[in-house]
């Protein structure tokens, strides 16, 4: 952490520098105040003035916002409008190291906390990047966890340091056709070879992230059949290992929204996979995925706020310029106040996300607020994203307002990687201890 603090103090003061003017055009001349002490106003582009911000969360946030500022709301339509997935920008936040901000030390990371990666996720998404920037390098940030946690030394230093670095990019491989959110009732397997140097892999994934320009997988398959374990949650195994296209087939799905970051089917036979690519023990795969889970589930409603606040942003500066019927639209309380209620349920929701933060980082595994964070996060954004949509009237409907792009993305958060009803079923059982519904 000390290097990248050290490195980032500088990074903060040019950010300030570059974004101050901007700030000024926008907002008017801040009369010698650096920050107001209230909340930002919402037509700020990234404002850095929460007053519930560590000092390293702030860093972070000034850091992210400079390299972010040189990707804008454009550059993202144009990506989206290509399904150009966004090299330059993962390799910029590779360069200055960002890839590796909660990884170990040793490998080349910073060993930030959850609360500093979240800030970083939502800073990416409120850019104007949305879920397309932030699942480039989303899978990158905390995937490996797995790794970290269950990993040989030989295989920390082998697979994390080519990853912090940005030399590699890994994808996530769980999801079934045949069982969806039913997880444990995967059905690829894996078979391990006689001389027990490989094992074969068999069967099919979907809703693959960025498996076209992936090199590595982190799949989660059985190494014993369902029918021969005595808990379902038993006798599934991990991997880590390489992705090769000429092995294992690649077929992109169409999709809605995030078009620049593919999303797939794969379909795999007698893959060989190197038995020193598995992570931990053989038939743990289960246990030790549910390791990276609750961080997983606070990044995705970090990113989600972003979007929220994005469109928020958006939709206050048009709501306050656009004028009809000799006056600016915003004067009317049925534009006015849905914003201001939009505004209030994102920053509740914010205040869920950090607080599951800080709980994970002081080594609470419970998963209650990091799913109640990510639903919220997720419900508060969408609403914000329609509003923005509907605010801006039939230019809502533009792409060059870039509020329907939000909209599209938006449905992700909400589904994926566990959708509002799994969630309400957790809560629902868990906290609530109503017996379990399904
Ligand atoms: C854009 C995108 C990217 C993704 N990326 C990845 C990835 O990289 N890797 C990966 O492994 N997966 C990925 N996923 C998959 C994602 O995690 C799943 O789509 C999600 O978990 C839901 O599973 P499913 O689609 O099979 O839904 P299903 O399990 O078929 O469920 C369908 C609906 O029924 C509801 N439902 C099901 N059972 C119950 C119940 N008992 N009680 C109440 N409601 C229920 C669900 O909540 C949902 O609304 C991605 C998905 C999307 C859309």
């Amino acid at each position: 952490m000390a290097s990248l603090a050290r490195g980032l103090t500088s990074r903060a003061s040019i950010a300030n520098s570059v974004l101050r003017p901007y700030y000024e055009r926008l907002i008017g001349p801040n009369k010698g105040r650096r920050y107001a002490h209230t909340h930002a106003r919402a037509v700020e582009y990234l404002q850095n003035h929460d007053t519930d911000l560590t000092e390293s969360q702030r860093t972070v946030r000034e850091a992210i916002t400079k390299t972010c500022a040189n990707y804008s709301d454009e550059y993202w339509l144009k990506q989206d409008e290509l399904k150009k997935f966004p090299a330059d920008f993962h390799r910029a936040l590779a360069q200055d190291g960002w890839l590796g901000i909660c990884m170990p030390h040793e490998y080349g990371g910073s060993e930030l906390g959850i609360a500093e990666a979240a800030v970083m996720m939502q800073t990416i998404s409120e850019s104007g990047g949305g879920m397309t920037a932030a699942s480039s390098v989303h899978m990158n940030i905390f995937g490996l966890e797995p790794v970290v946690k269950f990993g040989t030394e030989e295989q920390k230093k082998r697979w994390l340091e080519p990853l912090i670095a940005g030399k590699e990019r890994a994808c996530f491989g769980v999801t079934e056709p045949n069982n969806g959110l039913d997880t444990l009732k995967l059905q690829s397997l894996a078979r391990r070879e006689k001389n027990g140097d490989y094992y074969n892999l068999s069967g099919q994934k979907i809703w693959i992230s960025t498996a076209q320009n992936a090199q590595k997988i982190l799949i989660l398959v059985r190494t014993t059949p369902l029918d021969e374990v005595q808990k379902p949650s038993q006798g599934l195994s991990l991997f880590y290992t390489d992705l090769d296209p000429s092995v294992v087939e690649i077929t992109e799905i169409p999709k809605m929204g995030r078009a620049a970051v593919d999303t797939n089917t794969l379909f795999f036979e007698n893959w060989r996979v190197p038995a020193n690519d598995m992570v931990g023990k053989e038939n743990d795969g289960f246990k030790i995925i549910l390791h990276g889970m609750n961080a997983e589930r606070i990044l995705i409603g970090a990113e989600a706020l972003g979007l929220g606040y994005a469109a928020l942003r958006k939709a206050a500066i048009y709501a306050g310029e656009r004028e009809v019927f000799g006056r600016a639209i915003g004067k009317n309380q049925a534009i006015q106040h849905p914003l201001a209620d939009s505004w209030m349920k994102l920053e509740a929701a914010r205040l869920m996300i950090y607080h599951a933060a800080r709980m994970y980082d002081q080594g609470y595994a419970g998963g209650e607020y990091a799913n109640a964070g990510k639903y919220l996060a997720a419900e508060a954004a969408f609403e914000a994203c329609e509003r923005a949509v509907l605010t801006h009237g039939g230019m809502g409907y533009a792409k060059e307002y870039h509020v329907e792009r939000y909209l599209r993305e938006v449905f992700i958060p909400r589904i994926a990687p566990v959708s509002r009803e799994m969630i309400c079923n957790y809560i629902g059982e868990r906290v609530l201890g109503l017996p379990k519904s399904y």
